[in-house]
């Protein structure tokens, strides 16, 4: 993890020694190391209660998205909510490109749907609950508004998956599992796989 997350932010390569002349310039602030934080797992009832809205927006905020990006990609997922990892608060990243793309990286503070279109049904997973996949229908395209980690108000449409992705997302802020969306009788079959996991305590 070290490399990707701090390779990423190059400096000019010539300018140490003009700046070390000129002592009085701005030092530049370190980047904090990432913390990687440990995927909650279904049956922890904080995944289903709604989060909090995210009122401070401040350095901490802007370092605790770093960190949900980083755990995220960690655990090779395209999406995380504050409520994975212990927060009960309404804060999510996505970046449905797994880290490849930079530009791809999305943080949703306070996220909504203000409109979605068309319907996809697809196989669909949640890093809370590893190993088990169903089949969700979701709106093909969706526009939603939020915050960024700053507190700045955005906009932004999303199709297939990244539109999945905000869906599912966005549920999570809601104390929403993937799973209530599936049919009764492969939600039950799913749970009931869990809880044998559980008694094994291999979950
Ligand atoms: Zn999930």
């Amino acid at each position: 993890m070290p490399d990707k997350s701090t390779s990423s932010k190059t400096l000019p390569a010539a300018s140490s020694a003009a700046q070390e002349t000129a002592a009085v310039a701005a030092p530049e602030t370190p980047a904090k190391p990432v913390k990687i934080y440990p995927i909650v797992k279904f049956g922890d009832p904080i995944l289903e209660k709604p989060g909090a809205s995210v009122k401070k927006f401040d350095a901490d905020l802007e370092q605790l998205a770093e960190d949900m990006f980083a755990s995220m990609y960690a655990a090779q997922g395209v999406g995380l909510a504050a409520p994975q990892i212990g927060l009960s608060l309404r804060l999510a990243v996505v970046d449905v490109t797994a880290g490849k793309n930079p530009e791809a990286k999305i943080v949703l503070a306070n996220p909504e749907i203000i409109h979605a279109e068309g319907e996809v049904r697809e196989e669909e997973g949640c890093l809370s609950i590893p190993g088990f996949r169903g089949y969700v229908m979701r709106p093909q395209f969706v526009t939603i508004k939020a915050q960024n980690a700053k507190g700045e108000p955005f906009e932004i449409r999303g199709e297939n998956l990244l539109a999945r992705a905000f869906c599912h997302e966005i549920d999570h802020l809601n104390g929403i599992l993937f799973l209530q969306h599936l049919s009764m009788l492969k939600r039950d079959l799913i749970k009931r796989k869990i809880k044998k996991l559980r008694k094994l305590g291999e979950w």
